[in-house]
């Protein structure tokens, strides 16, 4: 079937958190927006511990209230652990004005949230159809987008504008070619949830747990979910997993009974689904926009795990993104470099900084030495919050810079 009237001004590709929440802007600037998903039921996803300014993001896009009823683990700090060292940031202890905490999810449940949030403001959501084709100015200035459901049936809509929110789906990166080799080493990642864990008691009950095992560039990660349930994992290069057993499930358990933290607070911890695995998970594209489409989210670039950037980065472009569109639909004359592709690369920059400081150990180091000035603790702490945007906080603005000021002061020192 083919349609050359319009059947909904903005297609977005993906019901993942990015699609779910530039749907919520645009639905609040009066644009008629629709979500074509490919799964139907919620499913697992990674990706599970929020940074607080992603709570600045859902407030403003109408879907705050919505997550917190759904009683998430709170996350108030993140605590970073080598051999027997420990440090703790605390949210509530950072320089930028902004949220004190953020929540750990089980992704099914959130993205499902966040469905149901906007289905309920009226967005509809296609589920079960898969983007397959997109024809730009098929018709008079309309694009023809191909729905394939899963018994294989194909049917088109005409919109006005595709916002791709796919993910690792990465739809309009493949069939416009604008996939491009990311300068960050392949790594991989294993990963699954267990249930017996024993956390910390009080306000550290919920922060993620990032510890720097004994081999390699291997961390792990601890998100707890709340009653003895959290999502462990570990990444590192190829290589660092050689020493551990090959057999996936026993390979995650070798490597998190390799340092004190991990092995002591799960030690009575048992799986409670199979240790799965992904790699080369960092990605690069040539633009984020074109006419009449853009990319978000993880259908854009998507760095790496350790500073759980991933869904702040989304909600963020989302953001930026829904207005944009908005304003171009309204007739306006938009500038996609200023109000997208700049902020996101601001934003990938400063985060970019502090995960090669983490490979290279730098940022290890400064995280465990004796002398801390309190002032810079309080200017980290709001990157770990996800505030990279904050033009005050020089550890964002110049981040490289600033970073290389502080090894040679610790050096010095
Ligand atoms: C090992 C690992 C750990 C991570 N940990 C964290 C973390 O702790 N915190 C964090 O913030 N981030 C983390 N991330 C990143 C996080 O997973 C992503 O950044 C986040 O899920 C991106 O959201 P999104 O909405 O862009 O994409 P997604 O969440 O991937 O959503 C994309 C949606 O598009 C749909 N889709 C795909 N193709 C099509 C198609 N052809 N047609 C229709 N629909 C389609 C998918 O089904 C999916 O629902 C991690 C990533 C990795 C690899």
């Amino acid at each position: 079937v083919r349609s050359s009237e319009l059947d909904c001004e903005v297609l977005i590709i993906g019901a993942g958190p990015a699609g779910t929440v530039a749907a919520a802007f645009l639905k609040q600037r009066g644009i008629d927006v629709r979500i074509a998903e490919r799964h139907v039921a919620p499913r697992f996803v990674i990706g599970e511990s929020l940074l607080p300014h992603g709570l600045d993001v859902l407030e403003q896009a109408g879907l705050l209230a919505a997550v917190e009823a759904r009683g998430y683990e709170r996350k108030h700090g993140a605590a970073f652990f080598r051999g027997e060292e420990h440090c703790r940031f605390d949210f509530g202890e950072q320089f930028s004005a902004g949220f004190d905490h953020a929540y750990q999810v089980l992704r099914s449940d959130f993205d499902q949230t966040l469905a149901d949030a906007v289905s309920a403001q009226g967005v509809s959501i296609c589920t079960g159809q898969s983007v397959c084709a997109v024809d730009f100015d098929a018709a008079g200035g309309l694009h023809t987008v191909s729905l394939e459901s899963a018994g294989g049936l194909v049917s088109k809509l005409s919109c006005r504008f595709v916002i791709d929110a796919s993910g690792y789906g990465r739809v309009l990166a493949r069939l416009l070619e604008l996939e491009r080799p990311s300068d960050l080493p392949s790594r991989r990642a294993l990963f699954g949830h267990f249930e017996g864990e024993a956390p910390p008691e009080g306000i550290g009950q919920g922060d993620i747990w990032i510890t720097k095992h004994p081999v390699g560039e291997l961390w792990s990660w601890i998100i707890p979910f709340g009653g003895g349930r959290c999502s462990v994992g570990a990444v590192g290069a190829d290589v660092d997993f050689e020493s551990f057993p090959e057999e996936h499930d026993d390979c995650l358990r070798g490597i998190l009974q390799s340092a004190p933290s991990t092995a002591k607070r799960l030690a009575t911890a048992q799986p409670v689904m199979g240790a799965r695995q992904i790699s080369g998970y960092s990605k690069e594209v040539s633009q984020l926009h074109g006419p009449g489409f853009c990319l978000i989210g993880n259908a854009g670039p998507f760095l790496d795990p350790v500073f759980s950037s991933g869904v702040t980065l989304a909600l963020e472009s989302a953001r930026c993104a829904a207005s944009l569109v908005a304003d171009e639909l309204g007739g306006a004359e938009v500038d996609w470099e200023a109000g997208l592709s700049q902020p996101i690369a601001r934003g990938v920059r400063a985060f970019r900084s502090y995960i090669d400081a983490w490979y290279d150990g730098r940022f290890a180091s400064l995280l465990f030495s004796a002398r801390q000035d309190e002032a810079i603790r309080r200017k980290i702490c709001s990157i770990l919050a996800g505030y990279v945007w904050d033009e005050k906080n020089s550890f964002a603005t110049q981040s490289k810079r600033k970073l290389r000021q502080l090894v040679e002061l610790a050096r010095k020192g």
